[in-house]
């Protein structure tokens, strides 16, 4: 646009001022700094702007006390309907599924279902009836994701699936007020956490995503809290990645 700006306009209002002018009539308003990180940007209703600047600022907190300090590059989208879409891996047919919250690496965007949407309630992760410490507990899980993306870079997408689920869910439980871990933990008196890194898979992923949380959690606790994230983020851990043997 610089090199080659398109010609009258530019001109007759002196280039650069031209373009604020333009975005101000149709409404584009240029990215702001959200949450006081200069590439954050949040879009939300006042009141989910403040719940997901605080959940941000808290899972930061969580990273710097190990020693992981990063400026945050991410954009949150509130929307009434959240939607992804699955494929599955043998039919290779997609399906699109209402989920409470997704952060997508490519673009790094997290979209959260808003707190007023009909549909906030409708996944109960754990059984737990959907309130604001519910909510924020979910979109720091969703905001781990995206911690862990940054942190990792080109070997992103080296750490199977199932791992990002099993990281994100153990800080995710690791963060929560005592209570209501308790009430998440408790569900599962006998899990003593995966007794092996190769049983986080997506086979037990997918058997049932709620006790597979609790048992990462367990393992990662036992193993090291961040020091059991940073090996997996270095890739040092003994891992198997089951997609590849449908592939
Ligand atoms: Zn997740």
């Amino acid at each position: 646009m610089r090199d080659h700006p398109t010609g009258v306009e530019c001109r007759s209002f002196g280039g650069w001022p031209w373009l604020g002018l333009f975005a101000a009539i149709v409404g584009i308003s240029p990215a702001l700094a959200d949450c006081g990180h200069p590439r954050v940007v949040v879009h939300a209703t006042a009141e989910d702007r403040d719940n997901a600047c605080s959940a941000l600022t808290d899972v930061l907190n969580f990273f710097a006390k190990g020693g992981l300090v990063i400026e945050p590059e991410l954009t949150i989208r509130f929307r009434r309907e959240v939607y992804v879409e699955l494929v599955n891996p043998i039919t290779r047919e997609a399906t699109r599924v209402r989920v409470s919250g997704f952060y997508r690496e490519s673009t790094k965007e997290l979209q959260m279902t808003d707190s007023s949407s009909p549909w906030a309630g409708q996944r109960r992760p754990w059984g737990l009836a959907w309130d604001a410490q519910v909510s924020r507990s979910i979109l720091q899980h969703e905001i781990v994701h995206a911690i862990v993306a940054q942190l990792m870079g080109g070997t992103y997408a080296r750490l199977p699936r199932s791992w990002h689920e099993a990281l994100a869910y153990a800080v995710q439980i690791d963060l929560m007020p005592d209570d209501l871990r308790h009430q998440v933990v408790s569900q599962y008196p006998r899990e003593e956490g995966f007794a092996t890194t190769l049983q986080i898979n997506d086979v037990t992923y997918a058997m049932n995503p709620d006790a597979f949380a609790v048992a990462a959690y367990k393992i990662y606790v036992r193993d090291g809290r961040i020091n059991f994230l940073k090996a997996a983020m270095a890739l040092r851990l003994e891992i198997i990645d089951l997609e590849n043997y449908l592939r």
